[in-house]
């Protein structure tokens, strides 16, 4: 079988334009990881670009290059040259928004990703489903390339692990993982401004909202569900923008008894983004596929349309079937 990572290697080495992007609603594993390409493809001698379909959420701008993402619109008035694509964090093409467009422009697209159901649909795929994030692939990707970490590099690398471990919640900080981390504070990466900026750094009017969100939290003992919503009244009210929804399914799993937490964000009228998140024990990736959704075993989330009383009562009852289900 073709080594992929060594392949991803022969592209970097040979070509020259690299455009590197992610997926839509971006998260610090998604942008500190099209970073640490960004910078590695630069320290390479090769012209690198970031593209998002989307805006840089505030409390990433701390990440070094983040003030250099270009928005689709810039990226699509440049017109400059590019053979390579680099999608980093993101199971499939459709998740890059308008991005996508460009994935057929490309003489080679490099799929860089750690959710169990990627679609495969570079020419490169370099995909491991274990990994505790994408971020450490590009890790894997530098010292493979033998370019050596700095503290931009490592920055949006740490940046990614911190982020999708949950501050190293959701992934034990076990030796391999300890010393990986290790070399990266090495080379320059802050730990505590990661977790600052990535945990702890929140707009008034995102705290305003958390509160209507925590207000609503109800439980279901029976099946250990937490759930909460946001309407869009609720951020015109409280002056907040989608990003300061960012982290609020996280708080029903704060519940001890609670095995899955579930987060409705209404995002335009009668349609809302769910959001799910649950412990070692149940399995939310299924519930997602059931929605047309996706994402990973303890993170997961789709796009549903309808009233809210209507979608809020099949969500909750389908995850309450596989949540029994689950535990026969
Ligand atoms: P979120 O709840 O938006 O933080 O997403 C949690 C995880 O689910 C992330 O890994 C996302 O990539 C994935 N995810 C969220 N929404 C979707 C979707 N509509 N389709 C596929 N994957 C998704
Ligand atoms: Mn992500
Ligand atoms: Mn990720």
């Amino acid at each position: 079988m073709r080594d992929e990572k060594k392949e991803i290697c022969r592209i970097f080495s040979e070509a020259f334009y690299f455009v590197v992007t992610s997926h839509q609603n971006i998260d610090g594993d998604g942008l500190g990881s099209a970073l640490a390409l960004y910078f590695l493809l630069w320290r390479m001698g090769k012209r690198a670009r970031v593209v998002y379909d989307g805006r840089v959420p505030y409390f990433y701008r701390f990440l070094p290059g983040s003030a250099q993402v270009l928005s689709f619109e810039a990226f699509s008035a440049e017109k400059e040259p590019f053979e390579v694509l680099v999608v980093v964090d993101c199971s499939n093409p459709a998740r890059v928004g308008r991005v996508e467009g460009f994935l057929k422009e490309a003489r080679y697209v490099v799929n860089i990703d750690h959710h169990p159901d990627n679609a495969f649909f570079g020419h490169a795929n370099f995909v491991v489903p274990g990994s505790p994030a994408s971020a450490l692939l590009v890790y894997e990707l530098a010292r493979e390339l033998r370019v050596p970490l700095d503290a931009d590099i490592a920055t949006g690398i740490l940046t990614g692990v911190v982020t999708d471990t949950g501050g190293f919640q959701f992934a034990e900080l076990n030796q391999n993982l300890f010393t990986v981390v290790g070399e990266l504070v090495a080379s320059g990466a802050s730990l505590s401004t990661i977790m600052h900026h990535v945990f702890r750094f929140r707009r008034l009017e995102a705290l305003k909202l958390l509160s209507r969100a925590l207000h609503r939290l109800t439980f279901d003992p029976v099946c250990g569900c937490a759930s909460t919503h946001l309407m869009q009244e609720d951020f015109s009210e409280c002056g907040a923008q989608e990003e300061d929804a960012e982290g609020v399914v996280d708080y029903g799993l704060y519940i001890p008894e609670a095995r899955v937490s579930v987060f409705f964000k209404e995002i335009a009228p009668n349609t809302y983004k769910v959001s799910l998140r649950s412990r070692d024990d149940f399995d939310v990736l299924p519930v997602a596929h059931h929605f047309g959704g996706g994402g990973h075993q303890r993170a997961a989330g789709f796009k549903i349309t309808g009233s809210f009383p209507s979608v809020y009562r099949e969500v909750l009852d389908v995850l309450r079937t596989m949540v029994l289900e689950s535990s026969k």
